[in-house]
């Protein structure tokens, strides 16, 4: 795979989530990111199973890192890192110290955890997220129903809220057949989805 993240250079954005699928939400969220931060990559980080998304059944992994992997074309500073792989590290924070261990330190390059509002709005849930401050940048892609300004003061201060395009589309609405699928994923995701039967997403339009 050519477009995996490896070189520890310049700015790099880190963008984590279950993909399940990836859609237009996330990829113009993240270009929009890329443009307003000045980034050289963008790194999306699939995750096995998600620590905060524990009770929903998600498609296999290699299903949702392929739709991934079909996304990269995209954007010529779309990577994919398939640090979470192994189901560890099991958390941000962890993944943040293992790229620091691989050669990822701020020497070398300039790291930004992207997320979307939603999960700002859910940080007092995650793992340790004063500590996960202190050890990354952190940048907000706003999502329409979730406002940013509402989120824990403590946590506002330290994050940077972008001005990237709000998009609205979520991947349970895609798997819940709620969408024209052709109008919130890639084709080549459309593509892919419908190959391997993956949602109850109806005939294609
Ligand atoms: P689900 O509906 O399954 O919860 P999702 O559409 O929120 O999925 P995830 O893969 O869970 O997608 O999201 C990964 C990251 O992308 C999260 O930080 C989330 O906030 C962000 N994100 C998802 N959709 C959008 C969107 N439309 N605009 C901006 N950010 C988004």
């Amino acid at each position: 795979m050519e477009r995996l993240l490896k070189e520890a250079k310049g700015r790099i954005g880190l963008f984590g989530g279950t993909f399940d699928p990836p859609h237009w939400g996330h990829i113009r969220a993240v270009i929009g990111a890329a443009d307003e931060l000045a980034l050289d990559q963008v790194a999306f980080l699939p995750s096995p199973q998600p620590p905060h998304k524990h009770n929903k059944v998600t498609s296999p992994y290699s299903n949702r890192c392929r739709m991934v992997e079909l996304c990269l074309p995209l954007d010529p500073r779309f990577r994919l890192c398939l640090i979470e792989e192994n189901g560890l590290p099991g958390t941000t924070l962890e993944t943040i110290l293992k790229l620091r261990r691989d050669g990822f330190t701020e020497e070398r390059c300039h790291l930004v955890w992207l997320m979307g509002s939603d999960s700002l709005l859910d940080m007092l849930e995650w793992h340790k997220p004063d500590e996960l401050l202190k050890s990354v940048e952190v940048a907000v892609m706003p999502r329409s129903g979730f406002p940013a300004e509402k989120a824990e003061a403590r946590f506002l201060q330290k994050v940077t809220i972008l001005n990237t395009p709000l998009i609205e589309i979520a991947a349970t609405k895609i798997r819940n057949g709620e969408y024209s699928l052709s109008e919130v994923v890639p084709p080549q995701v459309e593509e892919y989805i419908r190959k391997n039967g993956l949602y109850d997403v109806g005939e294609s339009s």
